[in-house]
């Protein structure tokens, strides 16, 4: 039994621990990790009702103390409150996302809304608020750490913000609006997953010209898996239908498969997602109404760097205005290719991947297929690992014989440079269909203290990789390079974290900084001499091909920042509106975007139907990429002055904000590693927006 429950059990009101239930007993695991091997469907509903009677119980001693409220006895006994819940929560939520199936999805439709109910009952518990405000109010007679004082005005505005403020009456609509969120958000990001999975693009042989054979050996693969041996399949997940889109010079056929990316959730069929989302924006418009906040971006935005969404909306068109017309010239462009090879059409959104890829190779000499034999996706993990170490002395050994989230996985040991134990980190790297899109990292475990002694944390890293060939190993995109340092660093900001309590306030907008900041390194001609090695040969990348990635450092930028700014924008605009409406998604999304002048040659990154961001945590969020690029550019500035890989930065990037993270205002930390605020213009000269 774990320290953690046996504190917990005496306490318990009814029946005892079921110790047949994986998640309720001790893991007896190495490290602790989850016994995936162990974990079935039928444990979770236990296991959360168990977590939650649990944090009841610890709930009510709360506030049946009869001591004065104090730090100690309410906010360190809120802090603890619901670990179990919290422990059961994390190995759900990241298996819903990675390896889900239908009985997961089954419970995950039941357990959302529960959850909802659970998490509004603790905070409107009335009792628990009082005693949370008198230790704010009176906080100044406790003689806080900044820590604690961080944390105590994080989680009473917190509560303020989720509803402790409002008369009985608002807070049962309030609760009601909770309820109808959960459940909608949920069907929203299952109904992307069934259009994700259900779409095909069969092909015959003709319809292969053009292709890498990498891709052709996987599109037979995925054909097969679909029973239909002897045909090409590709489907709507990133490394299927990005190489089709570059390299298929058969307009019909990119049409189709980007009509069928782009209209995911927007297909009138049971899966469609446009009166969902309308109904999602506006209950938060009705939600944040109640809340007396102009809107829900006002709302979610109140904690964050950006603060109120004029901010945002600044820094977005600032940029927009300086990506636009560079969009534009590359439009041109690539117009001009179709016109001197006496294609007699306009430039479509489906054609973009194609001439951007002949302009490339006529522009900077350089084809994505030339680069691919020496990004092997081992050689460019081992080539993170590689930069862990030179930066931060962190070192990760491959642990055998552990219980894996999925037989795909892999688990390291990382360790600091002295050898101790730093925490765990699984990886999973191709897609399934038991996977949602995208790339992330989470957490199974938070670092934290218990009892004065050092909880370590179990990151993992989850993406979608292009797979490997019946005689090739898995070789990545030069963007997908990119994805793995972006998400590792994610994975180094969980690993270094030194919050004293579980209960940790990042700044939204300030996620992004450690992850976009490793990506700085993937194209420094030295650390590519270190992972960007032939797969047959072992030869490390040519200095021409080197220097033709630098050169090519402004390729497609104006694409790719327009590209992100639509979808950033669009988030917005949805998420200011002041109150809650029926609006017709596709008329919302086409009029903003006339409005906002989007040229017809690109779709916004992400359509409203399948932006599961904007359902997820990313809501009046999406922008973070683009506020957080302001300050990872500037801190690569920092590494430049002393060296990219200068210990004493490294190490100070690492005391000040890696291990900070959470537990202080966000821009402090920025301050206290830089010695001043961020500056955009490393931002702008980086995408040649200068
Ligand atoms: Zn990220």
């Amino acid at each position: 039994m774990s320290a953690l429950l046996a504190v917990i059990l005496p306490s318990c009101k009814t029946g005892t621990i079921d110790k047949s239930n994986p998640l309720l007993s001790d893991y007896n695991t190495p490290f602790n990790v989850p016994p995936f091997d162990r974990i079935w469907a039928k444990h979770y509903v236990p296991a959360f009702e168990k977590g939650m009677e649990q944090a009841r119980t610890e709930l009510d001693a709360i506030v049946a103390s009869k001591k004065k409220p104090d730090y100690k006895n309410t906010i360190e006994a809120y802090d603890k409150m619901g670990s179990l819940l919290t422990k059961v929560f994390l190995v759900f939520s990241n298996q819903s996302q990675s390896n889900t199936n239908d009985s997961l999805q089954k419970i995950e439709v039941e357990m959302s809304p529960r959850l909802a109910a659970f998490q509004d009952e603790v905070k409107l518990n009335p009792d628990l608020f009082s005693r949370v405000k008198s230790v704010y109010e009176n906080q100044d007679k406790f003689n806080l750490s900044p820590e604690q004082k961080f944390l105590l005005e994080n989680l009473y505005k917190g509560f303020i913000r989720s509803g402790a403020n409002l008369n009985l009456q608002d807070q049962d609509t309030l609760k009601a609006i909770n309820q109808k969120l959960s459940v909608l958000t949920v069907r929203f990001n299952q109904n992307v997953l069934a259009e994700t999975n259900n779409f095909k693009l069969i092909v015959d042989e003709k319809g292969l010209k053009g292709l890498p054979s990498s891709v052709v050996t996987t599109a037979a693969e995925t054909a097969k898996e679909a029973g239909q041996e002897g045909k090409w399949a590709f489907t709507t997940q990133r490394p299927s239908i990005f190489p089709f889109l570059q390299y298929s010079p058969d307009r019909n056929l990119r049409r189709e498969l980007f009509h069928a990316y782009t209209n995911r959730g927007n297909n009138g069929n049971e899966y469609d997602n446009n009166n969902i989302f309308a109904e999602i924006v506006s209950l938060r418009a009705q939600r944040a109404k109640l809340l007396g906040y102009e809107s829900h971006a006002h709302l979610v935005l109140e904690p964050r760097m950006a603060k109120v969404p004029e901010n945002v909306f600044n820094l977005l068109s600032s940029l927009w205005d300086k990506a636009l017309p560079v969009a534009v010239k590359e439009v041109k462009e690539m117009q001009g290719i179709i016109n001197s090879e006496g294609g007699k059409f306009k430039l479509e959104p489906s054609d973009w991947w194609y001439y951007a890829e002949k302009l490339r190779k006529q522009k900077y000499d350089l084809d994505d297929t030339e680069l691919r034999p020496y990004f092997k996706l081992e050689n460019v993990r081992d080539g993170v690992f590689e930069l862990a170490d030179r930066l931060f002395g962190l070192t990760l050994t491959p642990l055998q014989n552990m219980p894996l989230p999925h037989p795909d996985a892999q688990v390291y040991e990382v360790k600091e440079a002295d050898g101790s134990h730093l925490g765990v980190l699984y990886m999973d790297f191709f897609p399934r269909e038991s996977k949602r899109q995208g790339a992330w990292c989470t957490t199974y475990r938070n670092y934290h203290m218990e009892d004065g002694k050092a909880i370590t944390p179990v990151a993992s890293l989850v993406c979608n990789f292009t797979l490997p060939g019946k005689d090739t190993p898995s070789l990545l995109s030069l963007e997908e390079v990119s994805t793995l340092y972006h998400e590792f660093g994610h994975a180094i900001d969980f690993l270094s974290n030194k919050s004293v309590y579980n209960t940790i306030y990042q700044a939204w907008d300030f996620v992004e900084l450690p992850s976009q900041l490793l990506e700085h390194w993937v194209t420094e001609p030295e650390v590519l001499g270190w992972y960007a090695k032939h797969y047959q040969t072992g030869e490390p990348i040519p200095s021409v091909l080197v220097d033709k990635i630098r050169k090519s450092a402004y390729f497609n930028q104006g694409f790719d920042n327009v590209e992100i700014l639509a979808a950033s924008m669009l988030d917005m605009v949805y998420h200011t509106m002041k109150a809650p409406a029926k609006i017709n998604v596709q008329n919302f999304e086409k009029e903003y975007f006339t409005v906002l002048g989007l040229i017809p040659e690109i779709v916004s990154r992400y359509r409203t139907t399948y932006f599961t961001h904007i359902t997820g945590e990313y809501d009046a969020g999406y922008y973070s990429y683009t506020w957080a690029a302001v300050l990872d550019n500037d801190a690569f500035e920092a590494f430049r002055e002393k060296g990219i890989f200068d210990r004493a930065t490294a190490e100070s990037y690492r005391k000040n904000i890696l291990e900070k993270n959470g537990t202080m205002d966000a821009m402090q930390m920025y301050v206290n590693f830089r010695g001043r605020e961020p500056v955009i213009e490393p931002l702008l000269k980086n995408r040649g927006l200068l």
